[in-house]
């Protein structure tokens, strides 16, 4: 066997065993809190609430090792199994151009990743979510989204995909740096264009109503020196009943959203509160520098690639008779996640530590108390969990719990309790 097909394989045991024994820990820690709602929730969280989020997690978590089964298997044939090979030299034989093989394989592989991915997809939305009382989709709204998700992907994915495969073929030695700018012009472009022209494809967005609600936002934005085109509200509650508030654009398109599930929930002191909160994700530089972190990592994928691209036994210890651009793009999407997945717990701890800075922006610009108790409405209506295993919660949480998220804001309003 190929020393490469080794360490992929070595890679592929050990990530499924890492994914499977958090799983358990975190059934398990919550299944030991079942029956008693944590005591710094006694008052706000009611027992049928608690049991709500513990079955809700559980339920998922299990779905879960369903799906990374799956996943794993059809990984294991499309590369060990010579599922790409075979998708390959089937084009290969048409002898059409270089350019439209590379698409025609690469496409050929997003469809049938996508069909293969849609009975998890459907189950997880019209089974899970219903079961919970979450979901508010229509299978014709389901439908629709795949239409419209693919027709995106084809307008706008296959004309970069098409120009990387051409630099990869053309642009010389350098070709990484030509891709990695381009990439980076595109997503800066999709970045800017998404609120505006992408977004309300699936959504509707409309200026925030309430004169109320809407001044005192006003003069939180003018208070903490931020221009946008401003607050809207999206009609989330055609697909699903989570709540949710996010920040979206850069320039001058940049827009602050709020579900419309989050605004019937929240009062004017927590919506006030939660926006303070998003604010101080952009006052701290978190987009920024998520877009630096980003940018750096996709020059270190390409100039990676730029390398396996030239090394035969990347293609033999996949799975891939003939060399191609393509066949090395398309081994380079497929394998990576399995390696990049044990770098993950860093990516969650920083956007932790962004998490608490933005918390601390809110506590001084709006009512800390307001932030705590829409953190708690927000964890009761989305049925999270209140206990989650510690170390799950390092491995994949991006919001830090909720116990320390509170106790944290408790601290620095200066009248915190230890522990
Ligand atoms: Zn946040």
């Amino acid at each position: 066997m190929h020393l490469f097909t080794t360490v992929f394989l070595s890679f592929v045991a050990a990530s499924v065993l890492v994914r499977l024994w958090l799983s358990q820990r975190q059934i398990s820690h919550i299944s030991a809190h079942y029956d008693a709602v944590p005591e710094a929730f006694a008052d706000k969280i009611s027992l049928q609430d608690h049991h709500r989020a513990a079955d809700y997690s559980c339920t998922r978590l299990r779905f879960g090792r369903l799906t990374l089964g799956w996943e794993t298997l059809w990984l294991l044939i499309w590369t060990m199994g010579g599922g790409i090979n075979v998708i390959d030299q089937w084009w290969l034989g048409f002898e059409y151009p270089g350019m439209v093989t590379g698409i025609a394989v690469i496409l050929s592989l997003t469809l049938l990743s996508a069909i293969l991915g849609l009975p998890f997809s459907l189950y997880q939305t019209f089974v899970i979510e219903e079961r919970f009382g979450f979901n508010k989709t229509t299978l014709k709204t389901w439908l629709l989204d795949l239409v419209k998700t693919a027709m995106l992907l084809l307008l706008l994915g296959a004309p970069l995909l098409a120009a990387i495969l051409w630099l990869m073929n053309r642009a010389g030695d350098l070709w990484w740096i030509y891709a990695w700018l381009l990439w980076m012009g595109f997503s800066l472009v999709m970045i800017w264009a998404y609120p505006v022209f992408i977004a309300p494809l699936f959504n509707k967005f409309s200026p925030l109503q309430d004169s109320n609600l809407r001044t005192r936002i006003e003069d939180l934005l003018t208070r903490c020196g931020f221009h946008s085109q401003g607050v809207f509200v999206v009609d989330g509650s055609k697909r699903s009943s989570h709540g949710n508030a996010y920040f979206t654009g850069f320039g001058r398109n940049k827009r602050i959203v709020f579900y419309d599930t989050l605004l019937e929930t929240l009062s004017e002191d927590e919506v006030e509160a939660v926006l303070a909160h998003e604010l101080g994700h952009f006052k701290r530089n978190h987009i920024k520098k998520s877009l630096l972190l980003s940018s750096a990592m996709s020059l270190a994928g390409f100039a990676l690639l730029a390398w396996l691209m030239r090394s035969d036994w990347f293609y033999s210890s996949l799975g891939v008779d003939t060399a191609s651009t393509h066949a090395a793009l398309i081994l380079f999407m497929m394998v990576m996640p399995v390696f990049t997945y044990f770098i993950g717990p860093l990516f969650s701890a920083l956007s932790r530590k962004h998490e608490f800075e933005a918390d601390e922006f809110a506590h001084s610009n709006s009512n800390y108390k307001a932030l705590i108790s829409a953190l708690v409405n927000l964890y009761r209506d989305n049925a999270s969990t209140l206990t989650p295993d510690p170390i799950h919660s390092i491995f994949y949480d991006s919001h830090p719990p909720a116990t320390i998220r509170i106790n944290r804001l408790e601290t620095i309003a200066g009248n915190g309790s230890s522990g």
